[in-house]
């Protein structure tokens, strides 16, 4: 049976890009070494990291004056090293999610935080809209995506402050315009590549402000002298990603697959807001794109672990919804082709037959 990937991360990638990969694994660019057994100081795997960087910079069209970084640790570490490197005194931070509670948790640790405003009392189901950014931040972090309670931020605001990202688990998944963030990081494993990949994109003039030591591995600047070559990278996930960059790029880029993933979106909310058995848990004007959230109707909630099933037996993988939300999730990262939606909105059509 045809299996359809929802997983929310590690989640789908594309066929392509494990193929090569696995390739890559066996024999490396025809070098009858494996990409596993090189030194990532090899002359043919500097040309990866080279090509992985330039194609981030042309896809997402980051101007002058910023690094793009691939680091080890995931989106977990950047947690950290966001306020060890910018929080000198003060930061600002937009609860949105888990991640987004999780991130301003670790820069307490370093100065002074902000909660500008907070959406927990609602279950995180929507994006707040009324907050004042401290002009005497030392920066604003968002969650562009709420991959746990599919709520999304979708515009590029002004700012009075540098504005901090995490993009987890929408980068690449829509236009965005990189010059209104001093920072963008995120893991890899949503749309990207397999896990133990983080990547940051660093506008270089926001770092060295901040007095504390910042020890060498956890400082922006050493990577960006050493051409994220300081130690060892993580050197199979980033090739993965340069196979994925190559994929992006040649179906479209972004702007073709933003194209594709409201498809798939408007496809599933739609169905959704159709039928009579499920309801939708984000605010409409906030629903993701990438982690599309929707539980049983109260009249049907008995119904849940029997459509879970229903839909497992038709190869639906990985739609259970987070503990914190319950009911279902549908991951639509970039590599779900839109076939596999329409899978998912059938099954749904059949089950409500049913009852
Ligand atoms: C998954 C996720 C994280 C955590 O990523 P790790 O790489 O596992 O540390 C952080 N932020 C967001 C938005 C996520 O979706």
């Amino acid at each position: 049976m045809k299996k359809h990937n929802f997983n929310a991360g590690p989640s789908i990638l594309p066929r392509e890009v494990i193929e090569k990969t696995a390739q890559a694994v066996l024999d490396f660019n025809g070098s009858g070494l494996s990409v596993l057994e090189i030194s990532h100081r090899a002359k043919d795997f500097q040309p990866v990291v080279d090509e992985a960087e330039a194609l981030f910079k042309e896809l997402l069209g980051i101007p002058e004056g910023y690094s793009v970084l691939f680091l080890g640790g995931g989106a977990s570490l950047q947690f950290c090293m966001v306020p060890f490197n910018l929080l000198e005194k003060k930061a600002a931070y937009l609860n949105t999610g888990t991640w987004a509670s999780k991130a301003l948790k670790e820069a307490k640790g370093f100065g002074e935080v902000v909660e500008v405003a907070s959406s927990k009392a609602a279950n995180f189901n929507y994006i707040p809209k009324d907050y004042v950014i401290p002009a005497d931040a030392d920066y604003f972090h968002i969650t562009t995506n709420n991959t746990i309670f599919g709520t999304e931020l979708f515009v590029d605001f002004d700012s009075p402050v540098p504005v901090v990202a995490d993009m987890s688990s929408d980068i690449f998944s829509r236009q965005i315009d990189v010059s209104k963030y001093a920072l963008i990081y995120g893991g890899a494993q949503k749309n990207l590549a397999p896990a133990g990949l983080a990547f940051a994109i660093v506008k270089n003039d926001i770092l060295g402000k901040v007095s504390r030591y910042i020890p060498t591995m956890l400082s922006y600047q050493t990577h960006i002298d050493n051409g994220s070559m300081f130690n060892t990278p993580p050197v199979l996930p980033i090739y993965s990603a340069l196979e994925t960059l190559r994929w992006l790029k040649a179906n479209g880029g972004i702007a073709a697959m933003e194209q594709k993933n409201i498809a798939k979106a408007n496809l599933l909310y739609n169905e959704i807001d159709r039928n009579k058995l499920f309801v939708g848990t984000a605010a409409v004007e906030d629903r993701s794109r990438m982690n599309i959230c929707f539980v049983m109707k109260p009249e049907y909630a008995e119904l849940e672990a029997e459509f879970q099933k229903f839909a497992t037996e038709r190869g639906m993988i990985g739609i259970k919804g987070h503990r914190s939300v319950g009911g279902f999730r549908a991951s639509t990262y970039n590599a779900l082709p839109i076939e596999s939606v329409q899978a998912l909105v059938d099954c749904m059509k059949e089950f409500e037959k049913l009852h």
